[in-house]
């Protein structure tokens, strides 16, 4: 901070998750759409109607909990959150209260930002509830609400206090590693843009070696990594300037204006007691034995992390390598596609990252909008590998296969580009070379070696790029020695 404070961060992250249906109806979730076309008696709470809760939403918190290292509870119960908003039909959230309720407890995510030591953010809590409805204001000056998201399955996972994050950055590095967590799980789709992963971080500043914390204010309307990470970079310093007046810091949320870079006071923050959490009456506690816990412990997927350290312990990868390829979830998966194929890893490391990544770029497109698909690459190295093509033709081909979505061997057979290895073939082609370039011939037998990437040029020039360079190289010396 420089200034003689330092600050923390507490990360509290909504994640949507993935389920066809909302939490506790069988109506469908997802984003968008015509308002409240996506509703039931249920999700509007309507007198007299009950709740069944959504059991493939309860397993993918379970797994989110293991995977955070957490503890998972024997037995756990839904709480209402009550409060008035409009957005809210019941008139409470269904949730999760308490210390050692909720679904999962007393975790720890490692976060590993640019150049500095590993750090393990102590997570408190990973629990369940359901999202609220939206409010749309028109541009008449009307206002209406839009319940298709209303019920959607919601998981909320809080970091312990006292805080582990002390500055921006290591906000924002929890987020990215969080997010990539659960992608790899597979349980959200990570859009913040569209709100399916929402984060809402809290913020104190405290002088230097001060024993208690400062107030804390929390920052809602952070739609991107950079948002949290200026939004945070700006509280901070806004705090600090309050105490530095003499003024105190209000307990209050607040909102980050995207275009102006600015927080704003939205409310002040209630307190739990205002929330008056009960037991729902409506549902049952949820149960889980050490067998269940077990078994979705064994069939948890490899973490971003795990695959990262396979990729340089098995496969070679460089530290570079490896997190280029397990850093996004789509090259992630594209890679362990390909790879499942049967290909060297590091060659088609090297096509994925180089050539591949440079035509995307060029493009702008993102892997999984281009018309490559692992088995383009898989079969591009594969040919690459048994000596099939030359590296050139690999690049045409690749070229190709970006263009029109062509099979790399297919290009191959149709356009008549597989490589010349074909022994008496060279042998003929390396001797009309010789003959029609006596000048270049007589000065390498005199010496002149680098007059041979001439000779060999004529040769492959001869063949539209298609014989073995190594080999027309070889019967060259051969037949000048
Ligand atoms: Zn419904
Ligand atoms: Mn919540």
């Amino acid at each position: 901070m420089g200034s003689g404070y330092e600050a923390s961060v507490g990360m509290e992250v909504h994640v949507e998750l993935a389920t066809k249906t909302k939490m506790f109806c069988r109506c469908p979730t997802g984003f968008g759409g015509e308002p409240n076309t996506r509703v039931c008696p249920v999700c509007l709470g309507h007198p007299g109607t009950l709740p069944v809760p959504n059991r493939e939403a309860v397993e993918m918190v379970v797994k989110t909990a293991l995977a955070l290292n957490c503890q998972v509870p024997t037995d756990s119960v839904f709480h209402r959150k009550n409060y008035f908003y409009p957005d809210l039909p019941k008139g409470y959230q269904v949730s999760q209260y308490g210390e050692t309720n909720p679904i999962g407890y007393h975790g720890w995510l490692e976060i590993r930002p640019k150049g500095r030591e590993p750090k393990r953010v102590k997570i408190r809590r990973v629990h369940l509830e359901e999202d609220t409805g939206k409010l749309i204001h028109t541009a008449e000056g009307g206002s209406g609400v839009d319940y298709n998201r209303a019920g959607v399955p919601l998981m909320e996972i809080v970091t312990d206090f006292p805080p582990d994050i002390t500055d921006p950055e290591e906000a924002k590095e929890y987020l990215v590693q969080l997010r990539l967590l659960l992608l790899y799980l597979g349980v959200t789709d990570g859009k913040m843009e569209e709100g399916s992963l929402r984060c809402e971080p809290n913020i104190s500043v405290r002088p230097l070696g001060a024993a208690t914390y400062g107030t804390k204010t929390e920052l809602k309307n952070l739609n991107s990594f950079k948002s949290v990470q200026l939004g945070i970079e700006y509280e901070v310093g806004r705090q600090i300037q309050a105490l530095e007046r003499g003024e105190a810091v209000l307990q209050e949320t607040r909102g980050w204006n995207e275009s102006t870079l600015i927080s704003y006071p939205m409310r002040t923050k209630e307190t739990e007691s205002d929330y008056r959490y009960f037991a729902c009456p409506d549902l049952a506690p949820m149960r889980f034995t050490a067998e269940t816990v077990e078994r979705v412990r064994e069939d948890l997927p490899e973490s971003p992390r795990a695959r990262f350290d396979r990729y340089r312990r098995d496969l070679g990868l460089s530290d570079y390598d490896a997190g280029v390829l397990t850093s996004e979830i789509e090259w992630a998966e594209f890679f362990e596609s390909a790879l499942g194929q049967g290909v060297d890893p590091k060659l088609l490391c090297n096509w994925l990252t180089g050539d591949t990544a440079r035509m995307l770029n060029e493009s702008g497109l993102a892997i999984r909008d281009s018309q490559l698909t692992p088995s383009h690459l898989a079969d591009l190295v594969r040919m690459i590998e048994s000596g099939e093509i030359n590296s050139k033709v690999a690049k045409e081909v690749l070229e190709e296969a970006f263009k029109s979505g062509a099979m790399p061997s297919e290009t191959v057979r149709s356009q008549g580009l597989a490589q010349i290895s074909d022994d008496g073939f060279i042998v003929e082609e390396v001797a009309r070379v010789i003959a029609e370039n006596p000048g270049p011939s007589e000065q390498f037998r005199s010496g002149k070696e680098q007059v041979i990437g001439f000779l060999v040029g004529q040769v492959m020039k001869a063949t539209q790029g298609r014989a073995n360079p190594a080999k027309v190289q070889e019967e060259m010396r051969r037949q000048l020695g």
